[in-house]
């Protein structure tokens, strides 16, 4: 099959070293044959199915940033960013398995033992354990130092207490790291993270996969945790109380990864509307004709090309290790944005047909919304900017 982003014309990504360059074609044909395809069926059931996370793990496209030792692939985010970004390139947006592979497993590789590496990691790379993270709670999203969840010590385990909101891949994950309250007195430093094999505990309870907007593809859901045991060996990190800490440490890469989704659909957008405007015509001739059209997209490619750029630079800080937590949130916030921006401008030039949802520009419409909402609103993005200067 012809590589869908290659016909589109959309960059692969520029600081790619060959190797990553492969795995980015490679993850595009696997999401054009193998979810594309099905991705009407999985946006009617909302959440994709089991089966199609067993085949992105087998093949090569969960945790390929791990170490291969715990099952992984031994990358680097370059590498995951390939992935999100043919999620995107193909308009696959609900396929939450970028917050597995760049949320999730990081989490169980920076701060777990290597008991919790061995068991947890390489089962996340097969997609026999789906991944998710439980911060938001009905009473806490942006202040996450609100957090209620209560996990009380009972001899050698935790007796988990509390309800989450909003939690991607919620109906199909079995591994969830939960923002729990170890010593509510303490605020922020009483908050830890505490790992819920839910196949292997009791009194844990899937709420409703909620009804979105857009991301119809994944499964949103509550979760609650009613007395739920686990050993407290599950704890992530050698101590109560670092939670807090831990969250604050991986919330660069969080946020990038946003910005990853953000740029991959601003330039499938652009290149589907260019299309679109060759084709359409009105007043006897092509939409791409009228300078108003001409000068839109102008301003927009400018704009994508920046957005790229300034991405890549990211990136590439990243990898080397020196990606600070206010660029990280510029690149959520102003990427996000432009999505936004980018995603409504393409759709207007799209005329009525922009609103069918039979076209992709719609999809794209739905699914852009979220961005500047979850991984830390866009006013917080600025206040945490703003804090710095
Ligand atoms: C589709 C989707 C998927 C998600 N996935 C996950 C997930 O996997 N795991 C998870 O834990 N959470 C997830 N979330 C939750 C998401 O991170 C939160 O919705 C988000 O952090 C905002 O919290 P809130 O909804 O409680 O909004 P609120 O905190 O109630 O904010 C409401 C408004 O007030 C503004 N506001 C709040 N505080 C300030 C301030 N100090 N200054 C200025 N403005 C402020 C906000 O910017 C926002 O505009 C997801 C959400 C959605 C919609």
């Amino acid at each position: 099959m012809t590589n869908p982003a290659e016909v589109l014309g959309l960059p692969k990504p520029a600081w790619a070293a060959d190797e990553v360059g492969m795995l980015y074609d490679m993850a595009t044909r696997f999401m054009a044959e193998e979810i594309a395809p099905r991705y009407d069926e999985f946006e009617k059931n909302e959440m994709v199915d089991r089966e199609s996370w067993l085949k992105a793990g087998a093949a090569g496209l969960l945790c390929a940033s791990m170490p291969e030792k715990y099952g992984g692939s031994g990358g680097t985010f370059a590498h995951e960013s390939a992935i999100i970004e043919a999620i995107g390139h193909v308009g696959v947006d609900g396929f939450g398995i970028g917050l597995h592979n760049s949320i999730v497993a990081p989490y169980i590789l920076h701060y777990g033992s290597e008991e919790q590496k061995e068991k947890w990691l390489p089962k996340l790379a097969t997609g026999e354990l789906i991944g998710a993270i439980a911060m938001t709670e009905p009473g806490a999203g942006s202040d996450l130092q609100g957090v209620k969840t209560r996990a009380e010590k009972d001899g050698n385990h935790y007796k988990i207490n509390g309800s989450k909101t909003f939690i991607t891949n919620g109906q199909l994950a079995n591994l969830i790291i939960v923002v729990t309250k170890t010593d509510p007195e303490k605020g922020a430093k009483g908050t830890s993270l505490i790992v819920v094999e839910t196949d292997e505990v009791e009194g844990f309870e899937r709420g409703r996969n909620l009804d979105k907007i857009g991301l119809k593809a994944n499964d949103t859901s509550e979760l609650f945790f009613n007395d739920v045991r686990v050993p407290t060996s599950n704890l992530l990190g050698h101590e109560e109380g670092k939670g807090f800490v831990q969250l604050m440490q991986q919330l660069p890469q969080e946020r990038l990864q946003i910005g990853t989704g953000a740029i991959a659909m601003i330039e499938r957008a652009l290149a589907i509307t260019i299309d679109y405007v060759k084709e359409r015509k009105a007043f006897g001739k092509a939409i791409i004709d009228f300078q108003n059209t001409q000068f839109k997209l102008a301003e927009l490619k400018t704009e994508a090309t920046i957005g790229r750029v300034f991405y890549n630079d990211c990136v590439a800080r990243h990898i080397a290790g020196g990606l600070d937590p206010v660029t990280a949130s510029m690149a959520k916030y102003w990427l996000s944005d432009l999505q936004g921006k980018v995603v409504d401008e393409c759709l207007q030039l799209h005329g009525g047909y922009g609103y069918m949802n039979e076209y992709p520009i719609a999809r794209m419409y739905r699914d852009a919304r979220v961005q500047r909402i979850y991984g830390g609103t866009n006013e917080i993005m600025k206040l945490l900017i703003g804090r710095s200067l």
